[in-house]
């Protein structure tokens, strides 16, 4: 350290406190970085890397870039994971002695994202915290900073649990104590939470804590939030008045559903493009504001599980629909409402501009007409919610009467604030004003004196005003009246004492409106900070009423019908719809399917061919369950529905199929996990299980499995097998019922109809859609000759057809699953095949 620069040395000092991130250190007009952090920065932004002595008598590597610019270049580092360090100088350098003092003023952190690229409007930026209470419980609290919504809430379970937490509200960024377990931590990295952050202050010391924490007597509770806000006050050095109460949840307030069922079912994302395009929240996304996209997210991640609460958003779209116009006017209008709830953050932080509150305006006086559409509605349930839609006129009229129509970005440079708004600066405008129309009426009077037309008065920042006259007219010029200032190639420009001494009045009045402007916007905003609580309540039912009407309108438009809860455990759904796979073929062509299901019939057993329209039956179960309990319609002609607390999915993808052992493990991960957490009023579907290893092992654990749910857990169960032979098992079990996918023959083609019927499918179906596809004669004579053995040893259980000894078992599995292959082609056939040998064009699936 000894040997470096002053400079140097007090970089390296604020550095050793910001290890973990790239320290942006403040030169002049730029920031910059030195040693390790210039190396990276200039790979990962693509820039320069170059020298400085320091000095030690070998260079120190250093990049920077212009303070200007660096928005954009935080934005990169941010949206790779990063954490920047702003560190500015904090004493002007004219008056430091010695070194000017630099500080950190801000840490950037990808969970402390206020504004920019890489945040989506739609979707929140969570920043989490975890405490671990060692006893298989953790206390667990998030923070929207931009939003300024934060939850906590107590998690009973282990790491999992935790995890699915973390990745519902999918946190940008995890806060812990620097002593929380090793092997989690990397656990959570591996599983994406890319970063970690430490805080181990859990004293809430600072005074605002009292405000948000007003709820929370829970000394639990109290001990993670304060880890949380310590972290961002810690990091943001800076006023968070927008951030609300700490708001407690439970999480078995709400159906829960794991990582992997969200995965599975593609509630936000699509498995393989990991995009919202195609997944359930893209279907729904009718909302027509950043805020109500959000809750929308919110909604979908967390189905509701209490009938009452359900029955009341129910009730709010229905009125909706019932009201096709003023639906429509309130779209429109919702149009026109901006990002309250991140305005209000920004105006909380400091980073608004003229711009920005001019549009928190224009916000606002949406609300009257919304509120008025609302109210004509008539209706009791609306009540509430009009009651909500709270103006804020206060605010339009602040902002109405301070700023003028089209303010400029910078807030430091004047024309923001209205004439009228402060008398003050009046009467400096009007001094201005009034010293550019005797600048004018001097023109004038200096023309006529001179009896020159083109002379004239103007401007430039290093001169200020002059008398510019063309070289050809000089000699009109009364000698000794004018003090030459500037030479131009063919004019010259003076100044007369006159002129100079209006100047200064002018520059001055100017100079000071400026100074003036500024101080009056800072308190314009200071006095729309105090509303930011009934903004942030505003924020809320806008939302509220954003995503009801979201719902209302795709209802309508994709005939979707009101669910009944049965408080009985029946479910009963009459032409359901996938609303995915339907919005995505031509509604024409779905095929709607039944789901009936109640006490004596809990579990359907699902035969049929490959590419029949299995799992899409079983995902279309589940997400209409999940659609009614986020108190949305549901695509069919009638459904009474259970209310289910939890839902489970173990659904093959098609990657699957390519990796091995480690997808079977997955797999069984995935069933224990239902199997263990399951109750009777949950709903499991199991697609395919036990397919993953040899078939005798496979049907072992499925027939298993399914005996396990049957007798212990009794929760409603959708089962898909290729393994023909568990349908015996309904023989034994009366609440398990046989249901297969129907396909026929036609002009010696299979047509898949994608209709569900009673029943198992016919054995013989593989063999059938073998020969269909050209197989060798001889091989499909073969395959048949096989299944004749193993009909000959079937007694009747599946597990028999191993002991009979009447078909020798190959020694080597793949000569099994060879011959199995052949008899059960369609079970296996990849997509590809089928679209190969489609022949008629008319017949679209046709094998
Ligand atoms: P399986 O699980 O039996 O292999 P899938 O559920 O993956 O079959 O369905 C295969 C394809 O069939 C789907 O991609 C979809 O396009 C189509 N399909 C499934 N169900 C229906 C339906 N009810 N109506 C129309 N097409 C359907």
């Amino acid at each position: 350290m000894a040997g470096y620069t002053p400079m140097i040395q007090q970089y390296l000092k604020i550095k050793a406190e910001y290890q973990d991130a790239f320290l942006f250190f403040r030169l002049g007009d730029f920031y910059e970085m030195f040693f390790d952090d210039a190396i990276s920065a200039s790979k990962e932004l693509e820039i320069t890397l170059t020298g400085r002595e320091g000095g030690t008598q070998e260079k120190i590597p250093m990049c920077g870039i212009p303070y200007h610019a660096a928005a954009n270049y935080i934005d990169v580092l941010i949206e790779r994971g990063y954490k920047v360090a702003i560190c500015e100088q904090v004493e002007d350098a004219k008056v430091a002695k010695g070194m000017v003092r630099r500080e950190v003023v801000q840490l950037i952190t990808p969970g402390t994202k206020m504004d920019g690229k890489g945040l989506d409007e739609k979707e929140n930026n969570y920043i989490a915290t975890v405490t671990d209470f060692h006893n298989q419980s953790f206390g667990f609290a998030y923070t929207d900073l931009s939003t300024g919504e934060s939850r906590t809430t107590v998690i009973e379970g282990r790491f999992d649990d935790l995890f699915n937490e973390l990745s519902t509200i999918g946190a940008k960024e995890v806060v812990i104590a620097s002593d929380f377990n090793s092997e989690w931590q990397k656990n959570m990295k591996d599983r994406g939470i890319a970063v970690l952050s430490f805080e181990d202050q859990i004293e809430d010391k600072e005074s605002s804590f009292e405000k948000l924490l007003t709820i929370l007597k829970d000394h639990q509770h109290r001990e993670t939030i304060a880890r949380l806000l310590n972290y961002l006050y810690r990091t943001q050095k800076r006023s968070l008045d927008h951030l609300q109460p700490v708001e407690p949840y439970e999480i078995n307030h709400y159906m829960k559903l794991d990582y992997y069922s969200k995965r599975n079912l593609e509630l936000t994302e699509t498995i393989r493009s990991k995009g919202k395009k195609g997944s359930l929240l893209w279907l729904l996304d009718e909302t027509q504001t950043a805020m109500g996209g959000r809750l929308l997210k919110q909604w979908i991640d967390r189905p509701l599980i209490a009938k009452t609460q359900i029955e009341g958003r129910q009730q709010l779209v229905g009125t909706l629909i019932a009201h096709y116009f003023e639906r429509q006017d309130i779209r429109d209008r919702l149009k026109e409402v901006y990002d309250l709830e991140r305005l209000a953050g920004r105006v909380a932080f400091g980073n608004v501009n003229g711009r920005d509150l001019n549009q928190l305006k224009r916000s606002l006086e949406q609300v009257p007409y919304i509120k008025q559409i609302v109210s004509s509605m008539d209706n009791e349930t609306m009540s509430k919610l009009t009651q909500r839609l709270d103006a804020c006129e206060e605010v339009t009229d602040l902002l109405e009467q301070a700023l003028v129509e089209n303010p400029p970005l910078s807030i430091k440079e004047g024309n923001i604030i209205r004439d009228g708004f402060n008398e003050e600066l009046d009467t400096y405008r009007d001094a201005s004003r009034n010293g550019k129309s005797w600048m004018a009426a001097l023109e004038r009077k200096e023309r006529e004196a001179s009896g020159i037309k083109s002379l004239k008065i103007g401007y430039n920042r290093i001169f200020g005003y002059f008398i510019e006259v063309s070289r050809a007219n000089l000699h009109l010029l009364e000698e000794g009246r004018y003090e030459r200032k500037q030479t131009l190639s063919n004019a010259e420009r003076f100044i007369t004492p006159e002129l100079k001494e209006k100047e200064a009045l002018i520059l001055q009045a100017e100079e000071k409106s400026i100074s003036l402007e500024y101080d009056l916007f800072l308190s314009v905003r200071e006095q729309v900070k105090e509303y930011i609580p009934r903004l942030q309540a505003l924020a809320r039912a806008v939302s509220e009423l954003d995503v009801l009407q979201c719902f209302a309108t795709i209802s309508e438009e994709r005939h979707y019908i009101r669910p009944v809860f049965s408080d009985e455990r029946r479910m009963m759904i009459t032409d359901g719809r996938h609303p995915v796979v339907e919005k995505v073929l031509d509604s024409q062509e779905y095929v709607p399917n039944d789901c009936q299901m109640n006490p004596e019939r809990e579990m359907l057993l699902i035969t049929g061919p490959n590419m029949s329209g299995k799992s899409t039956y079983m995902r279309q179960v589940a997400l209409i369950a999940i659609l009614a309990q986020i108190g949305c319609y549901v695509p069919a002609s009638e459904a009474v529905l259970p209310i289910f607390d939890k839902v489970f999915t173990r659904i093959g993808a098609a990657d699957d199929l390519i990796s091995g052992q480690s997808t079977f493990m997955v797999e069984m991960l995935e069933a224990k996990n239902a199997i263990t957490n399951a109750t009777e009023n949950s709903l499991i579907l199991f697609d395919e299980i036990g397919r993953g290893t040899s078939t005798y092992d496979g049907m072992a654990l499925a027939q298993a499995i399914i005996e396990y749910i049957h007798g212990e857990i009794g929760a409603k169960t959708l089962f898909s097998t290729h393994y023909h032979e568990l349908t015996v098992l309904s023989e034994d079990l009366p609440m398990l019922e046989n249901v297969h996918v129907s396909a026929i023959e036609q002009n010696g083609h299979v047509v898949f109809l994608h209709k569900i019927k009673e029943g198992a499918a016919d054995k013989s179906y593989g063999i059938h859609v073998a020969k269909l596809a050209e197989l060798p004669a001889m091989l499909i004579e073969r395959a048949t000759a096989i299944l004749t053995e193993l009909e000959k040893g079937d007694t009747g259980k599946p597990n028999t057809a191993v002991a009979s000894g009447s078909i020798k078992v190959p020694a080597k599995q793949e000569a099994l699953s060879a011959a199995e292959e052949a008899a059960q082609l369609s079970f296996f056939a990849e997509p590809n095949t089928v679209k190969q040998s489609a022949a008629t064009p008319k017949e679209k699936k046709v094998l």
